[in-house]
């Protein structure tokens, strides 16, 4: 399998070379990102979400929340929160499933993004939500739009059906195996996150990250920084390849810098990603 990072950083110039901005461009040319999830209590995960949005340098940065009560994040007021059911998601990139909980407006939700042609990403309950539905599986594979799955190993095993110790048995194969059943940009994460896609772009192992990740939150980080690529133009397979190296890239630079592997927060994450965004 290629290394991911010769990958992001080799093969796909090009879209990396999406990184470096013109001069002349405002922020309606970087693109919307609209978070949803936010049930009630789950105010944390959809903010980080937001805010590796945001610092991956998406225009602008929505949280549409299930909670009406979720209104506001102190360290960037620059997010925007909104009622999720009453959102127009139209010409938005969209990233669902952190703290998005599986109430019924919830799966009505899911079920109107699955069906409509933003760009989206699934993540967390919107892939637990997936795996009991065989309706939204349905509609899922006939997606045009691009569309980044991005479970953990236990997300995964419910999707497939299986125990996680079958999918950690052949990660490759399980990987591939989503891919090919939804049609669609796998990340399944972890240790050595595999990204795959069609028999085209093959199979990438990342090599970036560190135990430091084994922490709560980090994933919804993850899931942000896929929806900000998306949104500036990167295809679905870079964005995915992309975002996962970068995302592991801070974890090593937070390291290096005495900021974990003990005690690394998923906080601590978006900035340190910009700066390797800024670098490129
Ligand atoms: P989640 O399980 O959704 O919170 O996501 C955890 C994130 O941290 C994913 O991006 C994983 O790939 C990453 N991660 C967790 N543990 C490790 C590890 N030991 N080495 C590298 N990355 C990890
Ligand atoms: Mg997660």
């Amino acid at each position: 399998a290629p290394n991911a990072r010769l990958n992001a950083v080799g093969m796909f110039a090009s879209d990396l070379a999406l990184a470096r901005r013109p001069q002349n461009t405002h922020k309606g040319s970087f693109g919307d990102v609209v978070i949803v999830g936010g049930a009630h209590g789950m105010a944390g995960a959809p903010v980080l979400a937001a805010r590796g949005a945001l610092l991956a340098g998406a225009g602008r940065v929505f949280v549409a929340a299930l909670d009406p009560g979720l209104a506001y994040d102190s360290v960037h007021p620059e997010l925007m929160f909104r009622d999720a059911v009453s959102f127009d998601f139209s010409g938005r990139t969209v990233v669902a499933g952190p703290g998005m909980g599986d109430a019924p407006a919830a799966s009505r939700l899911l079920f109107k993004l699955i069906d409509s042609d933003s760009p989206l990403v699934l993540d967390a309950d919107a892939l637990n939500q997936l795996a009991g539905d065989a309706d939204l599986q349905g509609k899922l594979a006939q997606r045009k739009a691009p569309t980044v799955l991005t479970p953990h190993p236990l997300e995964a095993a419910r999707l497939l059906g299986v125990t996680s110790a079958v999918v950690q048995a052949d990660r490759i194969e399980a990987a591939r195996e989503l891919a090919g059943r939804f049609d669609a940009t796998v990340v399944l994460k972890g240790s050595g996150t595999v990204i795959a896609e069609n028999e085209a772009n093959g199979v990438a192992i990342n090599t970036t990250g560190n135990p430091g990740l084994a922490t709560a939150g980090t994933g919804d980080v993850l899931s942000g920084v896929c929806g900000a690529l998306l949104t500036q133009g990167w295809s679905a397979y870079t964005a995915a390849l992309g975002a996962v190296w970068m995302h592991g890239a801070a974890a090593d630079a937070l390291v290096e810098q005495g900021i974990g592997p003990i005690g690394l927060t998923a906080g601590e994450l978006p900035g340190a990603i910009r700066t390797i965004l800024n670098r490129l």
